[in-house]
């Protein structure tokens, strides 16, 4: 069975450093659409130069345009095994497009991760990023100023100073956060703890992960 999976969650939830580690753990790649937006800008494609000022901004890039970015990478020989979506879906409509690409493929599985909104503020004022190669630094890591991984300069991202933080939030609330009630009947579905230290959260989403699966798997 493949393995299909989005992750839910606020902005600042640890979502990025979860799907990267575990996408690395089984072999399948993690799809950002963050990061693909962030790589066009910075390649100043029409995308790019689109995308670049809402995404300043905090709000987000019309549901078409990235609903035909995912089915495009969708459709790449490389999620046989599966994949992990990260920052896709963001609204109901993405996520009814979700479901009509999954058309025939195996089930999606759904994590959502769960952080309280004065930690979220706390983790997205103080997260830096690799102006090289888009690593997330956070906690004591953002303590750093280069990458560990390309050695690149570490910087804060324009999307996380207060006031577009409060707004990114506020779009969550409004757009994202029905998609757990869109999601919550499923028995592919499972909330997780993200207010626990890093390796616990990346325990539990294993855990709940391979139980859904193997729930798949017997059925
Ligand atoms: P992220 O790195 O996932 O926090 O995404 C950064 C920004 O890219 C968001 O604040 C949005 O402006 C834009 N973005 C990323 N994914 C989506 C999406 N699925 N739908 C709309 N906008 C998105």
């Amino acid at each position: 069975m493949a393995l299909n999976l989005i992750m839910l969650g606020p902005p600042g939830a640890g979502k990025g450093t979860q799907a990267e580690r575990f996408a690395k753990g089984r072999g399948i790649p993690k799809i950002s659409t963050g990061d693909i937006l962030r790589d066009a800008v910075k390649a100043g494609t029409p995308l790019g130069l689109r995308a670049k000022a809402i995404m300043d901004r905090g709000e987000l890039v019309s549901d078409d345009v990235m609903i035909g970015i995912i089915r495009e990478r969708l459709d790449r020989a490389d999620v046989a095994p599966g994949f992990i979506l990260d920052g896709f879906p963001r609204t109901v409509a993405q996520a009814a497009a979700l479901d009509t690409i999954m058309t025939g493929r195996d089930a999606l599985i759904v994590v959502d991760i769960a952080v309280p909104e004065g930690e979220l503020v706390r983790r997205l004022a103080s997260r830096l990023i690799c102006e090289s190669c888009g690593l997330n630094f956070e906690g004591e890591a953002a303590a750093r100023e280069t990458c560990q991984r390309c050695g690149g300069k570490l910087k804060q991202r324009v999307d996380d100073n207060v006031a577009v933080v409060r707004e990114r939030l506020r779009v969550y609330h409004r757009n994202t956060e029905p998609l757990i009630d869109y999601y919550r009947a499923r028995p592919t579905f499972r909330s997780i703890d993200g207010a626990q230290p890093p390796e616990q959260v990346a325990a539990a989403l294993v855990a709940a992960i391979d139980a859904v699966a193997n729930q798949g798997s017997a059925a």
